[in-house]
């Protein structure tokens, strides 16, 4: 433990500044960075999704605006997306990337993205960049790994379907994205449960739990890659590929 500093009263090792300190501290982030440049499409699939009963599980809007910013920053052009469900996060992919970009899109859940995502999709006018892939992802990507001119030709992956296959999908990933390019895990803070004592979590979040300990820990320390995990939304790890 450290000493408090007189001026501000923080104890330096465990003060974190803002992140985040009320739920009326993210209403103020939302109400004043990101609802108002938040694309209309994009409301009307997210206000959409509350009839979902697994709403829960889109990507938060300041964090579709922090990844939209990423993708423009590094001039992404292909890319993957693991895990689409109602479509928020791959239509703030496609409404970020240039008319001519490629998305592959994977999900085991075909009825989702149909019923949910993709009357938004056509509405934005972006169908026509997304190849929708009805399959579950592994075995997918290693199909993709068959062919070398896939290797290191997608500029950004995001990650955020089955937790347990985290680790696995990182293996080809790291194939699939070129040096200089970026992965996405998502959930990487799972609630605020990595830093709780088994004993008070709820059994729910327990496996997935133990899954983003473990990618989180391998993360931290694999040579492959320089990281920074981004407390926005349910935790997010960025992972820049390393030559
Ligand atoms: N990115 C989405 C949320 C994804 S939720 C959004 O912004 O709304 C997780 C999704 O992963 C679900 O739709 C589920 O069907 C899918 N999924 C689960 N296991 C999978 C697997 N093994 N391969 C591909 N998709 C999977
Ligand atoms: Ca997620």
């Amino acid at each position: 433990m450290g000493e408090l500093t007189p001026k501000t009263g923080y104890m330096l090792e465990v003060d974190h500044k803002t992140l985040l300190k009320s739920d009326d501290l993210y209403q103020y982030i939302l109400k004043t960075s990101v609802y108002p440049r938040e694309a209309e499409v994009l409301k009307e699939l997210r206000n959409a999704n509350l009839a979902h009963p697994k709403g829960y599980m889109s990507t938060a809007p300041d964090g579709g605006q922090f990844f939209s910013l990423l993708l423009k920053l590094i001039n992404a052009r292909k890319t993957l997306e693991i895990g689409v469900f109602t479509g928020y996060s791959l239509l703030t992919t496609a409404l970020s990337l240039p008319h001519d970009a490629h998305i592959t899109a994977i999900d085991v859940d075909k009825d989702v993205y149909q019923e949910y995502a993709l009357p938004f999709i056509q509405k934005a006018g972006v169908e026509h960049k997304i190849n929708f892939i009805h399959s579950p992802a592994l075995p997918f990507l290693d199909n993709l790994l068959e062919d070398p001119k896939e290797e290191g030709s997608f500029d950004f992956a995001f990650v955020d379907a089955d937790k347990a296959n985290y680790i696995n999908y990182h293996e080809r990933l790291l194939k699939l994205v070129r040096v200089g390019g970026l992965i996405l895990y998502d959930n990487t803070l799972w609630g605020g449960t990595v830093a709780e004592d088994e004993a008070s979590v709820t059994e729910y979040m327990r496996p997935n739990r133990q899954h983003l300990m473990k990618l989180n820990q391998f993360l931290a320390v694999d040579p492959r890659i320089e990281i920074s995990q981004v407390p926005v939304g349910d935790g997010v790890t960025l992972c820049r590929r390393l030559p």
